[in-house]
């Protein structure tokens, strides 16, 4: 036997360890079984090009717990290590990087955030063990290789001694410390192995069970995959999530490694809901699912597994994001999905529309978010008009152009956020001949001033914001039927009967076919409110006062008439009730006024 004193700088490790991982004990699961993987892999690769011609035999790695003796063992048939190695591997090199890490970040105040995230492989045990044993015999052969006995209680000195183990491969026996033993109960192990192994490429036993799936979905080829597989592991993904709409396979291998299978999954109520579901694995080791800085934070909102053996795991989340490597990977996988977007929209048309209402929250949220991917999307985002009509954007700027210009030349793009609550005032632009584009998504409002933007020569302005007439150019000056003097009389006549902080009032000579009054809100207050409404920066926006135009079309019949009427109350009665109309139809009258509105109607009918 021979002991020895591991060639250390920093004083005592350990309790180093165990303080910084605190929050994360349980990746000594993930780190111990990867190892056995890698030893399995190791030799068969060794197997398959020759240098070790034994029997295989059976390779599954197994996990024990015995609970009375406070084990847990991790034991695998892989290629093991002779003496020296261990005394190379574990003595030296694995604890060598152990000791770099906790002086790299022992005074770091983030250290407890980094620490998840960095694989302190093989003594990484030490946060739940007291005493570590690795009983391990090489497929090697001849002088040297007898089976080896290594222990080590979390001080310096270790031992390392001559040990009988007939099979090849090694065991690693952790015994449980006092604070630890939750890690002996069946069910969290269960969990554990679940959560990080659950994708391994080496089969995993638990008591008679094997817990992983050797050849998940994403590291198979596309071609080999049906929808069904794909919506299979879906569910094994997202045991309680409905179907997906669609996936995405990605497969790169220049200029870094990169496999994965994205979903479109159906978006129910809230975004923030369920965002952050990717999960990241590096060569199928379970790593983490906050994916935030690695994937394009838009694609935060799709599901799936990315696994790249070339993302730095073990640096904090901050390094990551600043990581060059890091930002290729994410605009890459942006391309990716813009271009898989755009095949299904060239390839199936008819279906991508199906799929629209649906999808277009992610791919909004895109251009919204990312540059690039607005100029990759623009070219298959759709718009709906208020018939249920799809066009690109382009497609419904050519259809609208003709009819939809102002008097700056600009193409006017009627939108409703609303498309029930404006269903009049909808009737009065299709009579017209002009189109009106749906918004009514949970981005829309944001979505509008972006296209307005980008969109050359267009401006949006929302059915309510102003009258048709404002909005697109007109042939010819429309005349009023009333005289200047009866014009004149007009203005002061309602604004004396209304009420000043609400409305602002305007006359305008409209369709005789149109209402007698029209409430509009003004585009720009409105936008900005909307805004805030989303948490744009912007509250005080929030505080205004709601304050509204109330246009009276100086060509309606009734207007003539309420110029005529000269009895005092009949005269306010009307105002009132053509004011409220107006209110009325944009779902705006409440209250007391409402109250008001029903019994001033009912006595007009007696
Ligand atoms: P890493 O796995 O990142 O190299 P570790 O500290 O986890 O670092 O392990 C150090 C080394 O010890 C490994 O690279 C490997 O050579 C050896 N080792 C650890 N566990 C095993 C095992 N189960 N079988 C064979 N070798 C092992």
């Amino acid at each position: 036997m021979t002991t020895g004193k591991i060639n250390i700088h920093t004083e005592n490790i350990f309790p180093i360890i165990k303080k910084f991982l605190y929050s994360d004990h349980e990746i000594f699961m993930r780190e111990l079984v990867s190892n056995a993987v890698d030893a399995t892999q190791k030799l068969k690769t060794l197997a398959g090009i020759g240098e070790f011609k034994d029997e295989l035999g059976d390779l599954a790695i197994k996990v024990t717990v015995d609970k009375e003796a406070k084990t847990i063992t991790i034991s695998d048939s892989g290629i093991g290590m002779t003496a020296d190695e261990v005394e190379k591997y574990i003595n030296q090199i694995a604890f060598s990087s152990a000791e770099e890490f906790v002086n790299k970040y022992k005074d770091k105040k983030d250290a407890a955030n980094i620490i998840g995230h960095f694989g302190l492989g093989f003594y990484s045990s030490f946060m739940v063990a007291s005493r570590v044993e690795i009983f391990t015999k090489t497929h090697k052969k001849g002088k040297g290789t007898k089976a080896m006995r290594w222990e080590c209680d979390g001080s310096p000195e270790y031992k390392l001694e001559e040990t009988e183990k007939k099979t090849r491969g090694t065991d690693v026996v952790l015994h449980i410390n006092d604070d630890s033993i939750e890690f002996l109960e069946n069910n969290r192990i269960q969990h554990l192995l679940t959560k990080y192994c659950k994708f391994l490429p080496v089969p995993i036993s638990f008591g008679d069970e094997i817990i992983n799936d050797v050849a998940p979905a994403w590291t198979r080829k596309p071609a080999e995959l049906n929808d069904e597989d794909y919506n299979t592991f879906y569910k094994k993904l997202y045991p309680f999530a409905d179907d997906p709409m669609f996936h995405i396979h990605l497969n790169v291998d220049y200029p870094f490694n990169l496999t994965g299978i994205l979903y479109f999954p159906k978006i129910k109520r809230n975004i923030d809901l369920d965002k952050n579901k990717i999960q990241l694995y590096s060569n199928q080791v379970f790593v983490t699912d906050s994916v935030e800085g690695i994937v394009p934070e838009f694609l935060t909102m799709l599901h799936g597994v990315i696994d790249s053996p070339d993302i730095p795991l073990n640096v904090s989340r901050s390094y990551l994001q600043s990581d060059a490597a890091v930002k290729k990977i994410a605009s890459h996988i942006s391309k990716k999905v813009a271009d898989k977007l755009e095949e299904l929209f060239k390839d199936n048309r008819e279906e991508f529309e199906k799929k629209w209402d649906d999808i277009s929250v992610f791919i909004k949220y895109g251009m919204l978010s990312d540059e690039k991917f607005y100029e990759r999307a623009a070219k298959f985002c759709l718009l709906k008009n208020t018939d249920g009509k799809y066009y690109t954007i382009d497609e419904f700027k050519e259809a609208i152009k003709p009819f939809q210009t102002d008097k700056e030349e600009k193409t006017v793009f009627i939108y409703t956020n609303t498309p029930t609550e404006h269903h009049g005032l909808v009737a009065q632009a299709k009579e017209k001949g002009y189109q009106v584009v749906v918004m009514d998504g949970q981005l829309d409002s944001h979505f509008v001033n972006q296209l307005e933007q980008k969109t050359e020569n267009a401006v949006f302005a929302r059915i309510d914001s102003d009258t048709m007439d404002n909005i697109v150019k007109k042939d010819e000056e429309r005349t009023s039927v009333l005289s200047q003097k009866e014009l004149d009389e007009l203005k002061p006549l309602f604004e004396n009967n209304l009420d000043k902080e609400k409305f602002d009032l305007q006359v305008e000579h409209l369709e005789s076919t149109e209402p007698p009054a029209i409430i509009i809100k003004p585009e720009f207050m409105r936008r900005m409110k909307d805004m805030a409404a989303m948490g744009g920066g912007m509250d005080f926006m929030g505080a205004m006062p709601e304050k509204v135009n109330l246009v009276v079309n100086s060509n309606h019949a009734l207007i003539s008439k309420l110029l005529k009427e000269k009895d005092e109350a009949s005269r306010t009665g009307m105002i009132k009730q053509i004011t409220d109309l107006a209110m009325l139809s944009q779902n705006m009258l409440k209250g007391k006024e409402l109250s008001d509105f029903i019994n001033r109607s009912l006595s007009l009918i007696q």
